[in-house]
């Protein structure tokens, strides 16, 4: 199977595997389990923060961040392509009576500075009170500037705003710009981040933040059902992503380059307007290639890429190496001609 939907398809490896078999566990939500106060202990001091909650999905930690930085009746700011706006089902919206206010991303994924002032609302009776700023790094596989960062602590320190990193795929930017992810966490008031894309983790994600935003968030967590008991299992899995997986990031960058170099030599395959930065390839598909049929008999052959209109979208990971993507290729061509 050379599966190209997703980083989160990664299979744990044999390691792993062995790693969680002997997971020492306990009650977590007593906070009595060894392996899951070991990865929140090591990951708050990691990234610079006193404290972190290990969740079951990323869309859970943004959930609970939004819900415990913002009370009913606030908002926050987002990019239109935010994943915690436009593929978390609405659920600061739904759950926390949180409005969002998206506002169109830039080119390089960044939001303009003078849009966000602008959509800051007074205090007035009229208007939600914004409260928090969302921005998302990769966002659609792009690295968000060092220096966008800075500005952005800047403009929220400014507005008196909080500051959430959806860190998803935090750990991707920080490989490719090659600094310290605290260089990145660090101008945060909370992060989130994916075990279980790129990482090679099978379930779940890390929020962190400072100890009373924790609180907030654990008992948040509870109360949407995600109070897990023998997580460790889990967690020794997340441990071992974050202290063994994130320098290989860059292999799956360097395969993404590849793929976007030979697929882009292709006619009808535009990957050019789509500079790949980490591990997500575009391409635009031309009107004559039907994308959709090619996708159903290359998945007759266990390669899996999901196509939409006229476009591609295909990421790299751990599970697919430099042979399968010319595996990929030459099936590819062969169904073109
Ligand atoms: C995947 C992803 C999430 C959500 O993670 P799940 O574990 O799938 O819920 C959140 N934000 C971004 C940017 C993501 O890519």
């Amino acid at each position: 199977m050379i599966d190209f939907r997703s980083d989160t398809v990664t299979q744990p490896c044999a390691k792993m595997r062995k790693l969680m078999a002997e997971a020492p566990v306990g009650d977590d939500v007593y906070q009595d389990d060894p392996s899951v106060n070991d990865l929140e202990v090591w990951t708050a001091h990691r990234h610079g923060f006193e404290d972190a909650l290990f969740t079951a999905s990323g869309t859970q930690a943004n959930l609970l961040a939004i819900l415990s930085h913002c009370e009913r009746g606030d908002e926050y700011l987002c990019g239109q392509q935010a994943h915690n706006y436009k593929y978390e089902a609405g659920g600061a919206a739904v759950l926390g009576s949180v409005q969002p206010q998206p506002i169109e991303n830039e080119k390089d994924g960044t939001i303009s500075l003078d849009k966000l002032a602008a959509a800051v609302k007074p205090d007035d009776l009229h208007f939600a009170r914004t409260r928090l700023l969302s921005l998302e790094n990769t966002i659609g596989g792009k690295v968000l500037p060092m220096e966008y960062l800075a500005s952005a602590r800047k403009f929220v320190d400014e507005h008196n705003l909080l500051l959430h990193l959806d860190g998803a795929r935090v750990y991707n930017a920080a490989v490719e710009l090659n600094v310290d992810i605290t260089e990145i966490s660090k101008y945060f008031d909370s992060m989130t981040i994916c075990l279980s894309k790129g990482l090679g983790a099978p379930v779940g994600s890390l929020l962190i933040g400072d100890a009373d935003f924790i609180k907030r968030a654990r008992r948040l967590r509870k109360m949407v059902g995600g109070g897990m008991r023998q997580a460790g299992i889990l967690a020794v899995a997340g441990k071992m992503a974050l202290t063994e997986n994130v320098e290989r990031l860059a292999q799956d960058h360097d395969n993404a380059r590849y793929l976007s170099e030979k697929l882009g030599a292709i006619p009808g395959f535009n990957t050019f307007i789509y500079p790949v930065q980490t591990n997500i390839v575009y391409a635009d598909v031309s009107q004559s290639i039907d994308i959709k049929s090619i996708a159903a008999e290359l998945q007759k052959e266990d390669i899996i890429f999901s196509p939409s209109h006229k476009c591609m979208r295909l990421v790299t990971h751990k599970d697919v190496s430099r042979d399968d993507i010319n595996v990929f290729l030459e099936r590819l061509e062969s169904l073109i001609d």
